[in-house]
Formats: structure tokens, sequence, C-alpha cells
């Protein structure tokens, strides 16, 4: 359960999860996890290692076979329960998950939860009605079996913590794989309670292990196990990567759902203020560290200078503060390098001849926060399309706004980094939103709106931002493997 905050922080910790126990790092060693709003110390995670990845591979795969047989209605209800587990315990969740991560509590409970919980319900409906397709010849009949692949893996960030930490498990477990899941060892506190709540919903031991520590230790650890066929991953793109070479040997199968530089485009067409309050989501949404956050803001010159204006107003207004305050939009940065790496990207946005419009700063609150990794909500214009700042992925509260004047230039510079994984274009001509849908290099288009996912839809991105798509049905082709079951036709 989540830690008690009156006890010495110390014998606060994190457990892994392995064949239906909750259980202590083999090796014994543990680090610290850090309160993003006041850089504090609250618990402390397994620094796990081979060893302990050992004993989860070996409970997976005593698991596999009763899982694999289970039926998907079987399934269906284990995971329906876990959601009801996680629903009844939602306050505690939610106030894990801000306090682990910085981001605002009203986020946590507006997002983060609520989805974490809902993921299981997509996938255990997708359990019961994925099939195979079937195919009628003239000389034969066929039909199409999707069968789980075994032991899977999943790897995931700390940005949406829960909610990707489900995304990812809720299809591997109802397409009747056994999984080890690396939460992020940023943010492992929600990943840790939903563990406590497997065996009370019903999974059978060793079918869900959960396993916290380092990324290059135990993360490249799973990567490169030769019993762990597939690994679905979230996270940056130089650790895709690693990721995808590691596996290379074994001819894993991979789904990498990398980085972003995302472009949102405002047309003069647009509805003004639902693109302005659009935008603005879409570049400082958790403090601007969602993949698909729209960090480079494209302007029609006809509207600039009155779009920039109400875009100032309007960042002006964000209230920054303690995560815990119900009032509070914007929270913390997720760890001290983070918020380092993000001030040395504004700082060279500055030496890049950028020039600052709003924020720029580490912003030192008051009282139990005062030593918190706050970063004040940043914009900058006049920065070439081609310049770092406007190519290689920030991911904080920065943004860049850049001004346009046709389709065709604006469709080459949102075009010219190395992602490609989400868009967001505001206009009123569906013509025009057509042709740029087409035409923009991303695995996601939005038209005047950001981030309204449907589960069902294709999930993921070109470029370097990643391989394969999730989603409730992507996914649940992703975690099982094809096989084709042919018989002759009467002659
Ligand atoms: P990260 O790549 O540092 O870490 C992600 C996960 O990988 C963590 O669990 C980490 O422990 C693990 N890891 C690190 N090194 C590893 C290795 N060598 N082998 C195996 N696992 C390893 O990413 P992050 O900093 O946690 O997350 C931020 C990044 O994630 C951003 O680039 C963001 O764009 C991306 N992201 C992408 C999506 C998407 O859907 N495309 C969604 C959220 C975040």
């Amino acid at each position: 359960m989540p830690v008690d905050q009156q006890m010495d922080w110390r014998s606060n910790k994190i457990l892994n999860f392995i064949g239906g126990e909750l259980v202590e790092p083999v090796g014994g060693r543990y680090f610290d996890n850090i309160e993003p709003a006041t850089g504090q110390p609250f618990a402390l995670i397994p620094d796990s290692d081979e060893q302990d990845l050992e004993r989860a591979v070996s409970a997976a795969r005593a698991a596999f076979p009763g899982w694999r047989d289970t039926s998907p209605t079987q399934r269906a209800q284990i995971m329906n329960r876990l959601a009801d587990l996680i629903e009844a315990r939602m306050d505690e969740f939610i106030a894990a998950e801000s306090r682990d991560n910085g981001k605002p509590e009203s986020l946590a409970a507006a997002v983060d939860i609520p989805r974490g919980a809902a993921n299981f319900r997509a996938f255990a409906n997708m359990a019961e009605k994925f099939g195979g397709e079937r195919f009628e010849k003239e000389q034969s009949s066929s039909y199409v079996l999707r069968t789980p692949i075994g032991v899977v893996s999943t790897i995931s960030p700390w940005n949406l913590p829960l909610l990707l930490f489900t995304w990812k498990l809720a299809p591997a477990l109802a397409a009747g794989n056994c999984v080890i899941a690396k939460p992020s060892e940023v943010t492992p506190m929600t990943a840790y309670m939903l563990s406590t709540l497997v065996n009370e919903a019903g999974f059978p031991p060793g079918v869900l292990n959960v396993i916290h520590g380092a990324g290059a230790k135990i993360g490249a650890a799973i990567t490169a196990h030769p019993d762990i066929p597939a690994i679905s991953f979230t996270g940056g793109t130089a650790t895709g990567l690693a990721i995808y070479q590691a596996a290379a040997p074994n001819l894993k199968k991979v789904s990498l759902e990398l980085g972003g530089k995302n472009p949102t485009i405002v047309f003069d067409d647009a509805d003004f203020d639902i693109a302005v309050a659009g935008a603005k989501n879409a570049a400082f949404a958790n403090q601007g560290q969602i993949c698909l956050c729209g960090s480079r803001l494209f302007v029609h010159e006809s509207i600039y200078d009155r779009f920039k204006q109400a875009f100032l107003e309007q960042v002006g207004d964000i209230t920054i503060g303690d995560p815990q305050q119900t009032d509070t939009q914007h929270g913390a940065m997720v760890s001290e390098d983070h918020m380092e790496k993000v001030l040395s990207y504004i700082e060279l946005a500055q030496q890049e001849g950028g020039t600052l419009l709003a924020g720029g700063q580490r912003r030192r609150l008051a009282g139990r926060c005062r030593e918190g990794y706050f970063i004040e909500p940043t914009v900058f214009e006049n920065l070439p399309s081609d310049c770092r700042t406007n190519q290689e992925e920030i991911f904080g509260p920065v943004v860049s706004l850049i001004p346009f004047s046709s389709e065709q230039q604006v469709l080459e510079m949102a075009n010219s980094t190395s992602y490609g994984l989400a868009a967001s274009v505001w206009t009123q001509d569906q013509q025009r939103a057509k042709r740029m849908a087409e035409k923009i290099d991303s695995g996601i288009v939005w038209i005047n709106c950001w981030n309204l996912r449907d589960l069902d839809t294709p999930f993921g991105g070109m470029k370097k931002s990643g391989l394969g798509r999730e989603g409730t049905w992507d996914a649940m082709h992703f975690f099982t493997q094809q096989k084709t079951v042919t018989t002759p036709k009467e002659q």
C-alpha cells in the first residue's frame, strides 16, 4: 500500500512482485526515490539485477501454460477486478502519482489514474472479442489463430507512470501472455501499488511480475534475456535504439514508442480562441512532459502578432504551484537531472538567438516546495526552424513560436525534424486540413484538437519516433502470434 508518510522514509521500501509475492531484491540494494516538488527522498527503490530477473522469468514461464489456457472471459473478469481495485483506491493512487512525478494532483485525477484503470477494462473487452480472420477460397478454407507469445516484457517511462505502465501490461495479459513489467525507476510508486492488488484481483502467481530498478541495469538485462521474445517499450529515442540493437541477436519482437518534436500549426482561418487555448494546452500539459506535446508552434504570419499576444496572456495565467494544491495547473519537473536538462535547452535557445517572451527560469516556491524542481512555462520566438532548439526533443515547458506564410512552407518546416509522432492543425478549411493530414510526416494528426484519444485507433510514430503502433487492436496484434490453419474443400 502507499508508503506511510509519517515513518522514517528509509523504511518505506518499494518491493518487487515476483511469482505472486512482494519480495526484496536478491542483492539487497536500493536507491532513493525523490519527491520532485520538494527535492526530498521519500522511499527506497529496489536496484534489481539479473538474479531478480531470473526469478521472474522462471515464475512467468511456469505460469504461462495455465494463463494461456484460461478462457478470455476469465481473463477479462480478473482484469476488470484489478480495474475495480484501482478505482476503489483512486485517491491514494492520485496522491502517490503526483508525489512521485511532480504533476498536479488534479491532472493525475483527471487523466493518469482513471486511464490507468480504464486500460484494463478496454483490454478486458478486447480479450473477449479479439480473433483471427477467415479466408474462403475455391479449394481451401483457412482461419488464423492468434496465440500468445509466452513471456513478454514491458518497459515504461516516467511521464505518465501508471497510464503507460497499464497501457502496455493490459494487452499483454489480455492476449494470454505472462509479463515482466519494468516501470520507470524515476516514478515506481503507482506500479508498486498496483502490484499489491494483483493477487486480490485473482491473477495466478507468476502471470504478472513487476521488477524495479535502473534502466541501464535491469532494463538492459530484460532486453538481452533469451527467454523474453517480445518487448514493448515506451521512452526516449536513444534508449529505443539501444533496445532495438540488443533485441536483434535474438530476433525479438519489439514495439518502440519514442520521442517527438511535434508541430502545432495554426492557420489564419482557425477558430482563434479555441486555437490559442489548444496550442497552450499542447505546449504545457504535464509541464510539457508528454511525448505528444506541441513544442513548435507555427502561426500564420497574418495573425502572428495577435496570436502571440493572446497566447502570452494565457501562458501568464498558468498557476505554478505545489502539486497538492487544487488550483495548481503547472507542477514540478520530474527530477533534478531533467530540470537541469531543460534549463540547459533554455540557455541554448538564447545562445541560438531566440527572444525570450515568457518564463525561462527555475521557479522557487515558498514553504514545502522551496527545493522543488519547478520551471516556468517558457516561450521563445525568432529561432530558425533548423536550429537545435527547434529540432531536438526538450521534453519540458518550452515552446518556440514560428511564423509561416504558406502551406508548403509550414509543411517543410513541420517535417524537417528526425521525429514524426504527432501534429495538430488548426483550420476551418476541411480541404486544407485533409491536405495537411496527408502530407505531415507523423503517426497522429489532430485537426482542431490536441490529444483527443480514441483508444481503438493506432498510436505511434514515424521516423525516429518509433516502430509499430499501439491502440487496442494494434497492441493485441503485437502481443500475439498468427497461426494459419487450412483445410481443403471438397472437390
Ligand atoms: P527513458 O528512455 O530514459 O526510459 C524509459 C524506460 O526505459 C525506463 O523504464 C528506463 O528505466 C528504461 N531504460 C533505460 N535505459 C534502458 C536500457 N538500456 N535498456 C532497457 N531499458 C532501459 O525515457 P524517459 O526519460 O523515462 O521518458 C521520456 C521519453 O519517453 C521522452 O523521449 C518521451 O518522448 C518518450 N515517450 C514517448 C511516448 C510515446 O508514446 N511515443 C510516450 C511517453 C514518453
